[in-house]
């Protein structure tokens, strides 16, 4: 078995070794711009068009990280980027569950607890305690009820928030309100007093936190956006923060990363900023999916974390 691995800013070294130690029975190599070389599964992220283009034989393809939007967004710009009938999978998890649990509890208590408002104050010199939130009217909102999501909505439930989610299909998560499709978007909205974005990139959610979805909020409410930058407009953004119409945002994607100097986000006093960070693949755990998930493969059977590509996810 040949496995090719590609990654712009990953250790390879690590890769190589953690992979060979999983699958001894596997040759694993750092793919290079020429090697045309047979492979049966290609580990990647953003891979340049030649790397897999024209390989049929390939059995699978995983990418590095739970989303596939760059790959997929790739495979639209150079078509054959993706070889047709290959399956693509992606990371389910691998630790990247509880950072995001850990993240967006950071946040969510501390706009509950108006943190945010007394770094203002102390800024200003300013002793003045503030009506604190209650937690009954504090309505949680989580676009993205998939693996982060829920996991998410777990946490915020167990510690007693008033949380619900949106996604395509409904679900059954204990203490969390479920709303599902196009249809059900508005109902969701209205009245949240913080929404979190854990929504997959595709060409039906991009743009999706926009100046329309804003409008349905409680007034005064909060974003934190941890999926991906194109999911937000961002002078939507801008405006309705001015207007008051959202008291503040957290955001660890932009639209183009690193965030330019110029940006007005990084000088915002109600806009916080992390570089993409939120959850990040973690090689251990990572290797041990994909190494199970190629055996599976192996086996004829079909693992978790196959991507629907006509979904984008
Ligand atoms: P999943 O695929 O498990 O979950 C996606 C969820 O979004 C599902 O509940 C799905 O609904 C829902 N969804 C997708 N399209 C729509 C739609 N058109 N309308 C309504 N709901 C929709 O993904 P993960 O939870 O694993 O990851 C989510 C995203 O988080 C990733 O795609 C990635 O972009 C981002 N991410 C960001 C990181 C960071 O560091 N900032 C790190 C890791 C991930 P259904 O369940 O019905 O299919």
């Amino acid at each position: 078995m040949n496995i090719i691995f590609y990654h712009p800013f990953f250790n390879s070294e690590e890769w190589l070794a953690g992979l060979s130690q999983r699958l001894p029975q596997a040759k694993v190599r750092a793919w290079q711009p020429g090697d045309d070389r047979p492979a049966d599964y290609a580990l990647v992220w953003r891979p340049p068009h030649e790397m897999l283009a024209n390989r049929r034989q390939l059995k699978g393809v995983f990418a590095l990280g739970a989303g596939v939007d760059a790959i997929l967004d790739q495979e639209r710009q150079y078509p054959g980027t993706l070889p047709a009938g290959v399956p693509l999978l992606r990371l389910e998890d691998t630790g990247m569950a509880q950072q995001m649990q850990e993240y967006a509890l950071s946040y969510v208590l501390r706009y509950f607890r108006r943190f945010d408002e007394y770094q203002l104050l102390q800024q200003q010199q300013e002793w003045r305690p503030l009506d604190p939130h209650q937690q009954d009217s504090f309505t949680i909102g989580i676009l993205g009820a998939g693996v982060l999501g829920k996991s998410v909505a777990q946490k915020l439930t167990a510690l007693g928030f008033n949380v619900r989610c949106w996604s395509r299909s409904p679900k059954q998560i204990d203490g969390v309100q479920s709303f599902a499709g196009d249809g059900q978007r508005a109902a969701f909205l209205d009245g949240v007093q913080l929404l979190i974005n854990l929504l997959p990139n595709t060409p039906e959610t991009a743009g999706i936190l926009n100046q329309a979805l804003f409008a349905h909020l409680a007034p005064g409410a909060y974003l934190i956006n941890l999926a991906r930058g194109a999911h937000l407009v961002e002078d939507d953004l801008l405006q309705a923060l001015e207007q008051g119409q959202l008291a503040a945002a957290t955001l660890d994607v932009f639209v183009t990363e690193p965030l330019p100097q110029a940006h007005p986000f990084w000088r915002h006093p109600r806009v916080t900023i992390t570089p993409h960070i939120a959850a990040i693949t973690l090689p251990e755990a990572a290797m041990d999916q994909i190494a199970a998930n190629i055996l599976a493969l192996e086996a004829g059977q079909t693992p978790a974390g196959v991507v629907d590509v006509q979904l984008g996810y």
